[in-house]
């Protein structure tokens, strides 16, 4: 079903999620068939790369957008990083497209103030988006924009799987005169229902013929959520008997990831490692403008947002990287939309652009057959190769 082998165990179809407790009247115009795409741009270059990937969905079809705010628009606004009508508007779409949130203006050591990422943690949890996908295939023609050697890297297809409704990020939080606290608790049910995912998408990726594999990533000589966390995993991985399974402590990953990342397959771990060890393996692809990421549940809308952040140093200047944004609509189509063929469809656009020679400026390395383009020149070239 899912070209890419990242499959999802928990999604219905769109038709049939749209279907349920819906209320659809019985003749439909075409605004009502169209798919609902609730638009959050937030800050710094996420309104740029947002209007990029509106104009690459509406070259490949009719699409409903919601515009809502979401980090430190919303702070400036209304005074919430996360509207409760944002919110409900997100609830009731079929998919989520996000930005970029943050920048210095929000910055602020106040425990009390208004932070923007506080809009996608309530995003996050609000949704019950507990597995972030994100997967690291450096194309062909980014290989030598990579810091690590060619021959390093050449290979690698690997998928991150993080958890992201749990551990240290929603843990109590509490701060003395001279101390601070942040807890960090996971529960088996936390654990085991992100561990299926990553074990079926480890499945799925491997095909009919079997042979994934999939690396539990934790801090079990440390930590006791890490050391229940391997137990888990390992309970639920008995039910999974042609998947591989191996268990790594996170520094050692950290490690691995650069030393050898065509060793990995699917990598599974909570959500502060996850949170680093992805951004780590974006290098791998050259720039983080080039890493899609998909926020899935069981069964309501995904969020679907570029890895890097809202880049504040070069917001306004009409130079970020959209390619990141554009591979994340893919995997909206893919896996929010049911729409795999035109999800193809983009993906190839992508390369077909890259090999063209087009880099933005995180991507320009002066070799023979590169030109230096802005986010403008590297959209119109999307979507001509569409
Ligand atoms: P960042 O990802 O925004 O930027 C890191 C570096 O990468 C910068 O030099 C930036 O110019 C560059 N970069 C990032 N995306 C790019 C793109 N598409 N094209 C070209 N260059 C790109 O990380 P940061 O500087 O640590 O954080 C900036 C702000 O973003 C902070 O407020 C942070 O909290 C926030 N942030 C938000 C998210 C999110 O919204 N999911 C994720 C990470 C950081």
């Amino acid at each position: 079903m899912f070209p890419t082998g990242i499959g999802w165990p928990g999604r219905g179809s769109l038709s049939a999620r749209r279907t349920a407790g819906d209320t659809v009247p019985r003749t439909m115009s075409q605004a009502d068939k169209d798919p609902r795409i609730v638009v959050l741009a937030g800050d710094g270059i996420g309104p740029e790369i947002v209007a990029a990937a509106r104009s690459v969905l509406d070259s490949l079809g009719s699409f409903g957008y919601d515009e809502q705010l979401i980090g430190g628009a919303s702070i400036d606004e209304l005074g919430t990083p996360l509207s409760d009508d944002a919110l409900a508007a997100c609830r009731h779409s079929d998919a989520v497209l996000l930005g970029a949130v943050g920048g210095p203006k929000w910055d602020t050591t106040d425990p009390d103030a208004p932070r923007p990422e506080q809009g996608l943690l309530g995003l996050r949890k609000g949704l019950e988006l507990y597995a972030n996908l994100r997967p690291v295939k450096p194309l062909g023609a980014l290989l030598d924009a990579s810091p690590l050697r060619r021959e390093r890297i050449e290979g690698t297809d690997l998928l991150v799987v993080r958890e992201l409704t749990g551990g240290i990020y929603f843990g109590r939080k509490d701060r003395g005169p001279d101390s601070a606290l942040d807890e960090c608790v996971y529960t088996t049910a936390e654990i085991e229902r992100i561990a299926v995912a990553a074990f079926a998408a480890a499945e799925r990726r491997a095909g009919p013929g079997g042979g994934g594999r999939l690396t539990s990533v934790d801090k079990a000589n440390v930590l006791e959520t890490s050391r229940l966390w391997r137990e888990v995993v390992s309970d639920v991985g008995s039910r999974y008997e042609t998947v591989e399974l191996d268990h790594l402590l996170v520094d050692n990953a950290a490690m691995q990831l650069v030393a050898d990342p065509s060793q990995f397959d699917v990598i599974v771990t909570e959500n502060m490692f996850g949170d680093i060890l992805s951004d780590e393996a974006a290098m791998i692809t050259g720039s983080l403008g080039m890493l899609p990421s998909a926020s899935l549940g069981d069964g309501g809308p995904g969020v679907f947002e570029p890895v890097h952040g809202s880049a504040p140093d070069i917001a306004g200047g009409g130079a970020a990287n959209p390619l990141a944004t554009f591979l994340s609509v893919a995997m909206m189509l893919r896996h929010g939309l049911d729409r795999p063929a035109d999800a193809d469809r983009l993906d190839d656009a992508v390369e077909a652009a890259l090999a063209g020679g087009l880099r933005t400026a995180d991507l320009f390395t002066g070799a023979e057959g590169e030109r230096r383009v802005g986010t403008a020149a590297m959209t119109d070239a999307v979507i001509a190769a569409l």
